[in-house]
């Protein structure tokens, strides 16, 4: 057993409320750890550090703060293993896998040490009579970022990555299910150079999430989740005055056309549908064959593949997938299996009696595949969140075209096709935000921004790319006359560049 605290000013602390959550091992299904659950106590303590700390923090020249990056990437690389297991004996997911966790948060912070060229302003040069005019980028001063349990590397560097490298301190309340890995990661910046307390970890549940939304002294708040709490904490956080951005679940399609490769498309499934256990919010839950020959063709080249799935714990390097994150959440996706049953799709692949040996107690749930799912049916509705794939057969490209437009989530989608023509059609009418043309998870690299439509995400700015660097910034536009301007008196009528 070990006890996971907060990380204020630099420093690893216990918790004050006296409050705790436990950690579990999802492989066994043991209480491995406990987590404080912060009170308004602990989230003020973070944010007095954090306002000490920031003014000299956004006054540090930027290539200094790009250097804190080029630092904490290197450790990231030192540490990855260490790191992973730290992910893993969590969350559940294999090592290679959080590995992949790890890297494509450091991805983004390979990105942000561009910050001396990304926060570059714009400048006109005699906009008017003596006139120059030109707008900068400062930093909102205290950021926070809420995370999910699926990443907990990857999704905290998304949101503290950019918000610090613009010269803001960061407030991280990560899910409470896997919090060892972010305080790791906010040791190691502070071993790669950042003062103490720009970056603060305080862990806890609904409560510290409210402290956070009410807190007047916090200007923007990412949030990556499910829907309905997006929902809530962008309406909360904008009702009190802040920015936000917030992203939900998803139910991720992949349109397989009569011309596709097969086998590549029954490959990309197994990975999108079933790594991670599906915990992946880009994960594919819905294959779309299009017409019947391709749909038995895909249903026969997939089954035996996720009958022979290999899931294990995350010591197991051979396994292709772990355990699901809590009992709570194996219990649901249990249930959704079965109301599919209930509601007649045809359940090709049953993984509900999925037992382990020697890991009888872990959240194991196997491979499962419905086919002849519809649109009425509440395991195309919902968000399954496991490894369970529904395939719902479409007559043409036009009936395929019209689900993931129609689904309430638009948060990724795919096409797998040989013919550019329907794949650029499709992808200029799909309304979702990342699409991918014969690849079946396409999360945009650190460079551009990663975000869904619809129900998948409220707000108007992406998670990383240059639109984090206008989230975590705002604009200041200076106007000025040098150096004898008002020499002919004070001016009426509103100034015009005319
Ligand atoms: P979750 O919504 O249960 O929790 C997310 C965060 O919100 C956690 O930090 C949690 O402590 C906090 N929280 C939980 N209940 C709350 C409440 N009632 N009030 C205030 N805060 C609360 O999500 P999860 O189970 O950790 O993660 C899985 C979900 O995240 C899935 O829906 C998945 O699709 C989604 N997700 C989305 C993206 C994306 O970029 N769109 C990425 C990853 C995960």
């Amino acid at each position: 057993m070990y006890e996971i605290g907060h990380f204020i000013n630099g420093e690893k602390v216990a918790g004050t409320s006296g409050r705790t959550a436990n950690v579990y091992n999802p492989a066994t299904g043991e209480v491995q750890a406990t987590v404080a659950l912060a009170n308004d106590a602990d989230l003020q303590a973070a944010i007095d550090s954090a306002k000490a700390a920031q003014p000299k923090w956004a006054a540090t020249n930027p290539q200094r703060r790009a250097r804190v990056f080029m630092k904490f990437v290197e450790l990231l690389n030192q540490n990855m293993d260490e790191l992973a297991v730290l992910i893993s004996r969590e969350h559940g997911k294999t090592i290679e896998d959080s590995k992949g966790d790890v890297i494509r948060g450091l991805e983004v912070c390979e990105f942000v040490i561009g910050i001396p060229h990304l926060s570059k302003s714009e400048f006109t040069e005699g906009a008017g009579p003596n006139i120059d005019m030109y707008s900068i980028r400062q930093p909102v001063g205290i950021g926070a970022g809420i995370t999910p349990f699926n990443f907990p590397g990857m999704i905290p560097m998304w949101m503290f990555a950019p918000a610090i490298a613009c010269g803001n301190a960061f407030i991280l309340k990560p899910s409470e299910r896997d919090p060892s890995l972010p305080i790791r990661l906010a040791e190691l910046m502070i071993e790669a150079g950042l003062p103490a307390g720009i970056l603060n970890v305080v862990n806890g549940d609904k409560s510290a999430v409210d402290g956070v939304l009410a807190h007047p002294d916090i200007a923007a708040v990412s949030f990556v989740g499910s829907t309905p709490i997006a929902r809530y904490v962008y309406g909360t956080a904008a009702a009190n005055g802040k920015r936000a951005q917030c992203f939900g679940g998803a139910k991720n399609h992949m349109i397989i056309m009569p011309d596709a490769d097969l086998d590549q498309a029954a490959n990309a499934l197994m990975g999108a549908g079933y790594g991670s256990a599906g915990e992946r919010c880009m994960a594919i839950s819905v294959a779309v064959p299009v017409g019947e020959e391709t749909a038995n063709r895909l249903i026969e080249k997939l089954t035996p593949m996720i009958e022979s799935l290999r899931i294990g714990p995350y010591t197991d390097e051979k396994a292709d997938m772990g355990p699901v994150v809590t009992k709570e959440a194996q219990a649901r996706i249990l249930g959704l299996i079965d109301k599919g049953v209930e509601e007649g799709a045809n359940l090709v692949v049953d993984g509900r009696g999925f037992k382990l040996q020697g890991y009888e107690d872990g959240y194991f749930v196997g491979g499962c595949l419905f086919d002849n799912v519809t649109p009425d049916m509440e395991i195309y509705k919902t968000e399954i969140f496991g490894p369970v794939l529904s395939v719902v057969r479409a007559k043409n490209y036009e009936e395929a075209l019209d689900l993931p437009m129609k689904h309430e989530y638009g948060n990724g989608v795919a096409i797998y096709t040989r013919d550019g023509d329907a794949a650029r059609d499709f992808a200029s009418r799909i309304n979702i935000g990342m699409v991918g043309v014969n690849v079946p998870i396409p999360v945009p690299l650190a460079y551009h921004s990663f975000g869904g439509w619809k129900s998948s995400a409220f707000g108007d700015l992406n998670q990383h790319g240059t639109d984090s660097i206008k989230f975590w910034t705002r604009t200041k536009t200076v106007t000025s006359r040098w150096p004898s301007g008002i020499k002919g008196g004070a001016e009426f009528s509103i100034p015009t560049m005319k």
